[in-house]
């Protein structure tokens, strides 16, 4: 570490709250013990009643930030209990209780309301500060402006069509999609000579270099390239690649070859399910080593992994180059994944809100607690200013507790024939419980084994199974675009950078939000990095990349971040020390549920049940949401499992 080079990029400026409670001591809950964590958070046992509490402002390490894991990760680790105590009885009673505040938890809440009645009781219990679970609204101000910004969820967007039920939802809400034109400004980036680009980097590819990106549709990004013949030759004119590599390159994108003839199209499908894109490019296309480390990173938005642990027939249905000459029916083949298989339906049903789908959860808290969130239509709340003291409240039949860690959840006797459920959670340097008649468990799967005992070790083990893929989204406010406007750059594609992803905030102005429009405005620029260890088993790299970010510290972070803006935007102008205004990462070692995957799960490519299936059954009166039961991570899932957990429990079809 150098200390000259620190101050140049900004790192003593003190301009973001850095948390130094983010270190290895806490990472994995390994290193504190059950009383430490509890005595740790004893502080901050009633901070939601404060005037000042508000998450979205908080900037540092986000996601699943310092405090938030702990004591789930105790569990994990068999310490929890030894040093717990024993549980104080708050003595409330409920008629449910869901653990998890992400979409999914909340529109439990909602659909039960629906099938119970309003006055039915309800908790909601969240390990983290906010709610909303992946659905993460992160604010910066810039002067009187407020900025927004999405700390996960992104969009209403899902490669199949939204469900009837989770359409109806999204109408309840007063969200209209097909109004979305209205807030968008489509254009703006390129009516200012705006394109997006790839960053090579001098250590993998030879030289620093922003070259136009002539792939006409980004996976990723959401602006167009511009298409065609220019595009391209810019890109080999000036792309440090070698001569070959730019010729292979030219002859993957134009050529149209069939590179498996002699067979049919079922067959070449079933062949390039079974091998990794990396190889179909490799192997089968024979493009240099360079081409393929140029692709390597491209699926990462979607996938959170790169092109070694996709397969060639995913890479196909993703628009990916290769595949022009070889044939194939459209329809999809066996073992695709779910974002792999294009639909012009899905396609046109997008909406995103400038702080992503956590509009959807405010929304929902709305909906459950209408004093907590003013306002009256999807437009207004996009500026509403959430009031957290609200959240929890003895007079509401719907309560929202914060900082709370479901720790354990059994049935009142005999599972069969119970009356209800305890559930014990972790708060503030305490252990409580509360009764329900019904719970929902609508957080990650991979916690509900250490929670719920009871459940059959089929079911656990499917439960397990469920590993999430880990990924940052970090948003840096910065003072103005122009160094991005003179490199004419709009969203950069840096395969090698610690960011492989770096995009200016999509311009979407709703509801007296002000996208910024001119190059000397203030902007969010959103980063995305998923922490892949390439060549080995999908499962494996979400693992190794989940531990990566627990042990990464904000700092190291946070200097990766203002190097990789020096190298991309510092040559048009750029000041990282000057021009990051502050930085928020959005860290979710447990991001997206894992998709099943043509080259590592057998079950998917040739049938049977899936671990989703075997994970979700509801057990006496505990139900089973979450993305997860649907191993799809869209917030359509998230809804649709809430809906069927809540038919479950109330033993109907809630209205919806
Ligand atoms: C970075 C990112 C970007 C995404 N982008 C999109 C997108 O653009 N469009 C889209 O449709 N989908 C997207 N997804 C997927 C989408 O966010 C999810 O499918 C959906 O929001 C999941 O909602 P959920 O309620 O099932 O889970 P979550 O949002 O994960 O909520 C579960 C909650 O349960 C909590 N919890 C876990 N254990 C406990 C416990 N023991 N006690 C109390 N609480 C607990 C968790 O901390 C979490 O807050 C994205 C996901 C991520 C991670």
């Amino acid at each position: 570490m150098n200390d000259g080079r620190d101050r140049e990029l900004g790192m003593g400026r003190g301009i973001t709250r850095r948390d130094f409670l983010n270190g290895v001591a806490l990472t994995a809950g390994a290193a504190m013990l059950p009383s430490q964590l509890l005595a740790a958070a004893d502080m901050e046992a009633t901070r939601e009643q404060s005037p000042d509490y508000y998450p979205p402002a908080l900037t540092g390490l986000r996601g699943s930030h310092p405090g938030s894991f702990d004591a789930a990760h105790s569990l994990r680790d068999g310490t929890f209990w030894e040093q717990a105590g024993t549980p104080l009885e708050t003595g409330e009673t409920y008629d449910l209780a869901v653990v998890g505040g992400g979409i999914s938890g909340l529109s439990a809440a909602h659909f039960f309301r629906k099938a119970a009645g309003s006055n039915a009781r309800v908790l909601v219990l969240d390990n983290h500060d906010d709610f909303g679970g992946h659905a993460k609204r992160n604010e910066f101000s810039a002067g009187p402006r407020t900025m927004l910004g999405f700390g996960g969820t992104f969009a209403i967007e899902s490669p199949a069509p939204y469900s009837p039920v989770a359409k109806a939802l999204i109408r309840e809400l007063g969200i209209d999609v097909a109004s979305y034109p209205k807030y968008v400004n489509e254009n703006l980036y390129r009516s200012c000579g705006l394109y997006p680009k790839i960053f090579f980097d001098k250590e993998t590819f030879g030289a620093d270099r922003l070259v136009i990106n002539p792939m006409t549709r980004i996976s990723g990004e959401s602006q167009d390239s511009p298409a065609g013949a220019a595009a391209l030759a810019s890109f080999l004119r000036e792309a440090p690649l070698s001569s070959q590599a730019k010729a292979d390159y030219e002859r993957l994108v134009t050529e149209k070859k069939d590179y498996l003839p002699g067979l049919s199209s079922q067959e070449k499908k079933a062949r390039l399910a079974r091998m990794s894109y990396n190889s179909f490019l490799a192997d089968v296309a024979g493009v240099s080593p360079e081409v393929v480390k140029l692709f390597q990173a491209r699926p990462q938005p979607s996938f959170g992994i790169g092109f070694d642990a996709v397969s060639a027939q995913d890479a196909w249905g993703a628009g990916e180059p290769g595949f022009e000459g070889m044939n194939l029916d459209p329809a999809p083949g066996k073992g695709m994944n779910r974002d792999a298989i294009p639909n012009e339906e899905a396609d046109n049903y997008f909406f995103h809100f400038p702080d992503g789908n956590a509009s959807i959860a405010r929304l929902l808290v709305r909906k459950l607690i209408p004093q907590a969130i003013p306002g009256h239509s999807s437009e207004d709340v996009v500026m509403a200013r959430a009031n957290y003291a609200r959240l929890d409240k003895e007079n509401s039949p719907v309560r929202i507790r914060l900082n709370s860690t479901a720790v354990r959840v059994k049935h009142q006797g005999d599972p069969a024939s119970a009356r209800g459920v305890e559930i014990a959670y972790a708060r503030g340097g305490k252990v409580y419980t509360v009764r329900a008649a019904h719970c929902i468990l609508a957080c990650w799967h991979v916690v509900i084994p250490h929670i719920c005992e009871q459940l059959p070790d089929r079911q656990k083990a499917a439960l397990s199974s469920a590993a999430k893929v880990p990924l940052l989204y970090t948003n840096v406010a910065i003072r103005n675009w122009k160094a991005f406007e003179k490199l004419g750059a709009s969203a950069i594609y840096a395969p090698s950078c610690y960011h492989s992803h770096m995009n200016l905030d999509l311009a979407v102005s709703i509801g007296g939000y002000e996208c910024s429009r001119k190059p000397d405005e203030s902007i969010v620029v959103h980063m995305l990095k998923t922490p892949c260890k390439p060549g080995r088993p999908a499962r494996e790299q979400h693992l190794l990349g989940r531990i990566e970010l627990f042990s990464t510290t904000f700092e190291i972070m946070e200097r990766n971040i203002r190097e990789q803006f020096a190298s991309i935007v510092g040559p048009g102008g750029f000041d990282p020390a000057n021009d990051i205004t502050a930085i928020t990462v959005n860290r979710w070692p447990h991001g997206y549920a894992y998709e099943y995957n043509s080259l590592w799960d057998q079950f998917w490519l040739e049938g049977g049940e899936t671990p989703c299936e075997v994970a979700r059954k509801a057990f006496g009166r505990i139900a089973i949401a979450n993305a997860d039961a649907g191993a799809y991570a869209y917030t359509d899932c998230a809804i649709d499992h809430a809906y069927r957990a809540v038919g479950e429990i109330t033993k109907k079809a809630p209205k919806n």
